[in-house]
């Protein structure tokens, strides 16, 4: 592999590999089989400074190329990616413990995908002309500054991509904190852009908990924060930033509903919810994980589900083969198996998984529960785990207030083989991004983000733009100024 485990060094900071043995040890943990694969340190104040000081230089020079200058090098990263997907792939499954099956096409490919979008677009970011009679305004669209990214687990490679991508187009710089969990592929997409063309410091990648996120956010240096992580964190993130003026970004977590009617084709319906709740071991913010099955289906899709849940095949990531992997981390799995616990003792039906594997790492089989109820912990609260939970419907307005009694706002999806019903349920959907006999497409051309809890801006497509980039207006009198004394 062209990517090692143990990376050179623990961080990426100016465009070299940087090192400091003096921060905490945080070990890179194989989900698989629970080996540490590699030891990295967490960012020091020394290489904090450095990271935001470089990235701040750099983004002055960065600023002042033509946009389609900085999309070449976006692009040529996007290539850089793309020839080495394997390699990255293989990366992120022992990061992440997601089968290779998933990574080779949903992780530096996706990353790729948003390098090249947001290069194509660099070229055409224009501010606009308005004439007011002979006067008129004209707006420059500028870079904010220099942004800081923070990352989830689940999705390490493409949250650092589809943050950095239209921040990079816009003429920013961005300091980039993974998960202390998945520290690994973001170093690598740094390395790359700098094979790439992009001057030193433009991308930094520095590792750490919570607490170096944190010293990012406030930092003066900073204009913009960009968190992809759950609600809580998302809340301290916010208020922080709100503190000290800056912009942000919130991908956030999500209770999303999937709504089955009776007329819907079963084995898309089937299809949709299991990618909406085990892709990923179902780690994935937009699941829909309400499933609200209408009385009609129940007992066919109930049926139809356990017969497709027996040919998943659960074993090494690394394999092809493999379509489901280890949860991601020994806290994660302790979670899951608290609401598996909590779904049976407050009345949920376990109608299929939720088994722990005997073996090492972090194994559980894809779990569905039937008869669940709005109440219940595991309908109100996000597990993060591949834990379905079904729940049974009678008609479309019930459904409709029941998908929207909750605090959050991600995603929502309808099956049904009604198209007038699908975009009628849909348009009352609180949520960000909806599907219509799909589940959890995420292509970079459409925005991507929450309502209510689930966050504030959009990742993705070109309304991305207007969360890296800010306007200023220049009004042009083309008379003489006239004054009241
Ligand atoms: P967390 O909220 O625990 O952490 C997210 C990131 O924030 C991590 O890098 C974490 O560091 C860091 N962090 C924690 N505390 C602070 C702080 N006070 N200041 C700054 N940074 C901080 O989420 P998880 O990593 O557990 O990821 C799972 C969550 O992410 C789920 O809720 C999921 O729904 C959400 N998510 C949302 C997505 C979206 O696009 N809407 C996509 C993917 C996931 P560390 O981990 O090192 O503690």
């Amino acid at each position: 592999m062209a990517y090692s485990v143990q990376p050179k060094a623990s961080h990426f900071v100016d465009g070299a590999w940087r090192e400091d043995t003096a921060g905490a040890v945080l070990p890179v943990i194989y989900p698989a089989t629970g080996e540490t694969l590699a030891t990295l340190h967490e960012a020091t104040p020394a290489v904090i400074d450095a990271a935001l000081d470089s990235a701040a230089r750099a983004q002055a020079e960065w600023a002042a190329l033509s946009g389609r200058e900085r999309g070449r090098v976006l692009i040529e990263a996007a290539r850089l990616i793309r020839a080495r997907n394997r390699d990255l792939s293989v990366l992120e499954t022992y990061d992440t413990g997601k089968p290779l099956q998933e990574t080779l096409v949903a992780d530096a490919s996706s990353a790729a995908d948003a390098l090249e979008y947001f290069g194509g677009l660099a070229g055409s970011l224009t501010g606009e002309h308005i004439q007011l009679g002979a006067d008129w305004v004209y707006t420059i669209r500028e870079p904010l500054g220099v942004c800081v990214g923070i990352g989830a687990w689940n999705y390490p490679t493409q949250i650092a991509c589809w943050k950095t991508a239209p921040a990079l187009a816009c003429g920013n710089a961005m300091v980039f904190k993974p998960s202390e969990t998945t520290p690994l592929c973001a170093l690598y997409i740094a390395e790359i852009l700098i094979e790439a063309g992009a001057p030193a410091g433009l991308m930094n990648v520095i590792q750490g908990r919570g607490t170096v996120g944190a010293s990012l956010v406030t930092d003066p240096r900073v204009a913009k924060v960009s968190l992809t992580g759950s609600v809580p964190t998302g809340k301290r993130v916010y208020a922080a930033a709100a503190a000290e003026m800056k912009h942000v970004t919130m991908e956030l977590g999500g209770k999303s509903p999937l709504i089955i009617f009776d007329d819907a084709d079963l084995d898309n319906a089937v299809g949709g919810a299991i990618l909406g709740n085990f892709y990923s071991s179902g780690q994935i913010c937009s699941n829909g994980t309400r499933v609200f099955v209408q009385k009609g289906i129940k007992d066919a899709f109930l049926t139809r589900l356990s017969e497709r849940l027996q040919d998943a095949v659960i074993g090494d990531p690394q394999d092809e083969a493999t379509s489901f992997g280890p949860m991601v981390s020994q806290n994660q799995l302790d979670i899951v198996m608290g609401y598996l616990e909590k779904g049976q003792a407050e009345g949920a039906r376990l109608v299929a998984g939720g088994a722990r594997l005997n073996r090492p790492g972090y194994w559980l089989t894809p779990a569905v529960f039937a008869d669940v109820t709005d109440d219940m912990s595991i309908a109100r609260e996000e597990i993060f785990g591949p834990v379905m939970s079904v729940l049974d419907f009678d008609d479309e307005a019930e459904v409709i207030a029941r998908a929207n009694a909750t605090e959050f706002g991600l995603s929502a999806g309808v099956f049904t083989r009604d198209l007038a019903r699908a975009h009628r349920v849909i348009a009352q959907m609180q949520a960000g991004s909806c599907f219509i006999n799909s589940y959890n497409d995420a292509p970079v051309e459409a925005p991507f983000g929450g309502v209510k809890a689930s966050g504030v801006g959009r990742e993705n497509s070109k309304a991305a733009i207007a969360h890296y980039s800010q306007l200023k207006s220049v009004y042009v009198r083309m008379g003489d100024v006239e004054a009241p004394f």
